[in-house]
């Protein structure tokens, strides 16, 4: 029986973290680090994450603010407005969500953002510094596999770390971490010979692949760490991750479930990072 990673727990935890600190800086500054979350379009997904990303801004004390562009916007209106926000003194992280409509250039957009407000640290200047292990800012969900990893205890170094996905917001920084941690890792994609072989090496294995029941049991190495950062959403509605958990529990030593594994984490993480821009913005 593995030990099942609370994503859930955890995040409440850290956010509980994120309050005390915050109603400190906000004493000692006067200052209430504000984070302006900027939508185009109106795809459900998106706009419930955003919805609960604002939410997470209350909870923690901090000021939050939705832009809510329409589809047809131009990519010119949304640049306005992140020039808009890249000057707010009250603003500390700017958040575009994503994906953009299809009209706009998602690198051109990204890279507009001031880095120091960047707190989904997607732009090349804050993912070049993760490759340097000087970061300020780390992407939300990897950091909060990460956080999750330590809280729980898991010892890195040394380890067979295998990372499946190759993303830039996911698999490559994620790969990054793990590294900085003195993890020996190995990063998988679709072009990846022989996976389940690769994969059955591993002490930790991280999924991000985006397909339902993706690493079965006969992958995985008995008593290895898994992490699910996959959601996936099945016919039936129901969510689910890249990780055939009811199998892959039983040979695991530590398991993250979905929903209420990694998912929680990555608004955490986000809180996190608006307040390190809140305070190194009065520095
Ligand atoms: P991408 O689609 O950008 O990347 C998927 C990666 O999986 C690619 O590198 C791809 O390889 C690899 N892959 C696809 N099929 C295979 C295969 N058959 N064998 C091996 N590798 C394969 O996805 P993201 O990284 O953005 O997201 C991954 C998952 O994580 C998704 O389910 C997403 O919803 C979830 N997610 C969860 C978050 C959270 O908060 N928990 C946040 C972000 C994402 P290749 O590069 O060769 O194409």
């Amino acid at each position: 029986m593995a030990i099942i990673i609370d994503g859930k727990k955890t995040s409440a935890d850290i956010k509980a973290e994120i309050a005390a600190e915050t109603a400190e800086f906000i004493k000692a500054s006067g200052v209430t680090p504000g984070l302006a979350v900027v939508i185009v379009g109106n795809d459900p997904a998106s706009e419930v994450y955003v919805r609960n990303k604002c939410r997470a801004c209350e909870a923690v004390g901090f000021h939050s603010e939705k832009y809510e562009l329409s589809g047809d916007s131009t990519e010119e209106e949304l640049m306005a407005l992140i020039d808009k926000l890249n000057d707010d003194k009250n603003i500390h992280g700017i958040l575009v969500q994503l994906p953009l409509p299809k009209h706009m250039d998602v690198e051109k957009v990204l890279l507009r953002i001031k880095p120091e407000k960047d707190v989904d640290a997607f732009h090349p200047y804050n993912t070049g510094k993760i490759m340097q292990g000087k970061y300020d800012f780390l992407p939300c969900t990897p950091a909060g596999v990460m956080e999750l990893l330590a809280r729980y205890n898991v010892e890195i170094k040394g380890k067979n770390c295998v990372v499946i996905g190759r993303s830039d917001i996911v698999g490559k920084p994620m790969s990054m971490l793990l590294l900085h941690k003195d993890g020996t890792v190995t990063v998988c994609h679709s072009r990846t010979v022989d996976l389940p072989e690769v994969c059955r090496r591993a002490d930790i294995i991280v999924a991000a692949v985006g397909r339902p029941n993706f690493v079965t049991a006969d992958m995985v190495k008995e008593g290895a760490v898994v992490i699910d950062v996959g959601i996936n959403r099945l016919p039936d509605g129901k969510l689910c991750g890249d990780v055939a958990y009811d199998e892959v529990e039983k040979k695991a030593s530590a398991i993250t479930p979905v929903p209420g594994g990694v998912g929680p984490m990555t608004i955490a993480m986000l809180m996190r990072n608006t307040l390190t821009a809140a305070q190194k913005s009065i520095k």
